[in-house]
């Protein structure tokens, strides 16, 4: 078994940077300074997928969004956390309460500030347009880029490590090939 493959079997909780991970990184506003942003279907639906196999989904932003909380609602997430200064004093607070191991979460980020909690969880992700130099530093950098579709590729990883992918694909009427997928 591979390295990421034993990591990401033992992942209860997947925590992810909102902007430039469940998002491009862009940020727009409308005329009256309301921010939007895009985020992406198939993130959602691996989403979706974890929380219903058990595993804990929390967002976690340095910023703060009205159309982050909208998302959060929508995909009934276990925790969302905005206009986080210092996400290691959140992290440590996190552990406690979920009683969960640093080897029993995943964190996706995408910049220096996400550094030192990539170096702390178990399964540390970055993405395809991270910054290179944090890209550097992690378990695991996805194919896709931010806001499209890298949190699905996590999931995916995840459920294939886990060994719950197979009835995934099962429900859909997939199958796959020679144990391949
Ligand atoms: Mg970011």
């Amino acid at each position: 078994m591979n390295k990421i493959t034993s990591k990401a079997r033992k992942i209860r909780l997947l925590l992810l940077d909102v902007d430039g991970i469940l998002t491009d990184g862009r940020i727009l506003y409308d005329e009256k300074g309301r921010e939007t942003k895009y985020f992406h279907v198939h993130d959602g639906q691996g989403i979706r997928w974890l929380l219903s196999e058990g595993i804990k989904v929390g967002f976690l932003s340095g910023r703060s969004s009205g159309a982050v909380e909208m998302r959060a609602k929508e995909l009934d997430i276990s925790f969302l956390f905005q206009g986080i200064k210092d996400k290691m004093v959140l992290y440590g607070k996190l552990l406690q309460k979920t009683k969960l191991d640093p080897e029993q979460v995943s964190f996706m980020g995408d910049d220096f500030v996400d550094l030192r909690l990539l170096k702390s969880v178990g399964l540390s992700v970055s993405v395809s347009n991270g910054h290179p130099l944090v890209r550097k530093e992690v378990d695991y950098v996805t194919q896709a880029a931010g806001g499209f579709g890298a949190v699905r590729e996590v999931s995916e990883l995840i459920f294939k490590a886990q060994g719950k992918w197979e009835s995934i694909l099962r429900n859909y009427g997939l199958k796959s090939k020679d144990g391949k997928y």
